[in-house]
């Protein structure tokens, strides 16, 4: 859509985009610093957090804390300094000039600042089966699905921190979890690991890559292959977590911003991007490691200098 085609008639100084971690840490900065800001997230605020069923590495919480009361705290912290939070999904951003301008689902606004925190979703595989069986046995979030499978036999592809902990997860629910990786040797932190090595219903498939998703109106099973041997089998089983990663939410502003070879955005010491004005934070940008309060510290660092850029840049 051309930007003339819309009414750009609400402005404001900065927009954050994405209610995750490091969105909701920039908008909770950005309402107790009294800017004028605004936060649009086009589903509940949260973000990937909320499919985490517990997070024990996040700061000030000794015992641990569920995803999703952990995400809810931070919300009502940001909303008790008046942060509104919109709901829209951002479909374009025009970031040339000094005023950004926009586009919505429904209607449009412009920005002098913009914070993209939009995160990333879960990657898919791409083999046969997947498709046709996603919701139908094939999922990307063992918390949301997990109790599904009560005595089921499920399978779970990755070897990172998700996949790992989230077969731990599934434990709860399933009779027996296979984790089928690529390699032998998992690129999960070590304490996480060890977790599941100690579990005795999880059961490591190494050297292994999915090879179809076999079932009509349901997964009934897997077919594998080993690396190593070229050698393929099948496993029956009723679900299939696929969890290799994830890919960032970019595709409203990929023609405007740099991005790196796997499409994070680029980002400096200050979160931000090659576009003056216009910040990113969290799993969106190329920054790694991935965590939860990186995310927030990305966030604040992101609004500070934001707000830094107003500054320098008043009308
Ligand atoms: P990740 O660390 O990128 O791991 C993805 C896993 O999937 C890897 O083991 C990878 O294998 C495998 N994989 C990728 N593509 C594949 C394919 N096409 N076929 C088969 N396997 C494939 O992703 P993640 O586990 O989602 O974690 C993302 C970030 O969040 C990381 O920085 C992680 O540390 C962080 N995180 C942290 C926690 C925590 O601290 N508790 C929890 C969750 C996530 P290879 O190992 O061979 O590359």
């Amino acid at each position: 859509m051309e930007t003339s085609d819309k009414n750009y008639s609400e402005e404001h100084d900065l927009v954050i985009v994405g209610a995750g971690p490091a969105g909701l840490a920039a908008g909770l900065y950005a309402a107790r610093d009294k800017q004028d800001v605004v936060l649009l997230e086009k589903l509940s605020p949260g973000g990937q957090v909320l499919t985490t069923d517990f997070v024990e590495n996040y700061p000030g919480f000794p015992d641990g804390v569920s995803g999703f009361e952990l995400m809810d705290r931070i919300r009502k912290q940001a909303e008790r300094f008046g942060l509104n939070i919109l709901s829209h999904e951002v479909q374009d951003i025009d970031s040339n000039g000094d005023v950004k301008h926009i586009s919505l689902d429904s209607g449009a606004m412009r920005a002098r600042s913009v914070v993209v925190a939009t995160g990333a979703q879960p990657r898919k595989l791409g083999i046969n089966g997947e498709g046709l069986l996603t919701g139908k046995g094939v999922s990307y979030c063992g918390t949301c699905d997990g109790p599904f499978y009560r005595d089921a036999v499920v399978g779970v592809i990755g070897g990172g921190d998700t996949a790992v902990q989230e077969a731990i997860f599934l434990t709860r629910f399933a009779s027996r979890v296979y984790v089928i990786h690529r390699r032998d040797e998992l690129r999960a932190t070590k304490i996480i690991q060890e977790r599941a090595f100690a579990n005795e219903k999880i059961e490591f498939v190494w050297d292994t890559v999915p090879v179809s998703i076999e079932g009509r109106s349901g997964v009934e099973g897997l077919r594998i292959r080993n690396v190593k041997s070229g050698e393929e089998s099948a496993i029956n089983l009723e679900g299939v977590f696929v969890l290799v990663g994830t890919r960032p939410v970019t595709q409203f502003i990929k023609d405007s911003i740099d991005l790196d070879e796997q499409g994070f955005i680029k980002v400096d010491r200050r979160q931000e991007t090659s576009v003056p004005g216009v910040f990113a934070a969290g799993d969106v940008t190329s920054v790694t490691p991935r965590q939860i309060a990186i995310a927030v510290g990305e966030g604040v660092t992101a609004v500070l200098n934001a707000e830094n850029y107003l500054e320098d840049h008043k009308v």
